[in-house]
């Protein structure tokens, strides 16, 4: 008995569905590899809104230099969702 398996083709694209994960901001040292939480990015661009989710990210960067004072590297760690599209059998 012989069995046939197909391929399918699938595109990675950016999430915009209703339900898909909330783009996110985090802070991020770059000495101790530590993190803040993910603050949600809000999907409507109400005036402002990504600068109050950036401004408290940075607020973990005060907290984590008062424990760590020689930590002066830091980043901004960005998400965004996506998913996979499915396309033709090859
Ligand atoms: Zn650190």
């Amino acid at each position: 008995m012989r069995e046939m398996y197909g391929v399918r083709r699938f595109a990675v694209a950016a999430g915009s569905e209703p339900d898909a994960e909330p783009p996110t901001v985090a802070m991020q040292c770059a000495v101790c590899e530590e993190s803040s939480p993910a603050v949600e990015l809000p999907r409507q661009h109400a005036p402002g809104s990504r600068e109050v989710a950036r401004r408290s990210a940075a607020g973990w960067v005060r907290q984590h230099r008062e424990a760590n004072r020689e930590h002066f590297t830091y980043r901004l760690v960005k998400t965004h969702p996506y998913r996979l599209v499915p396309g033709g059998w090859m």
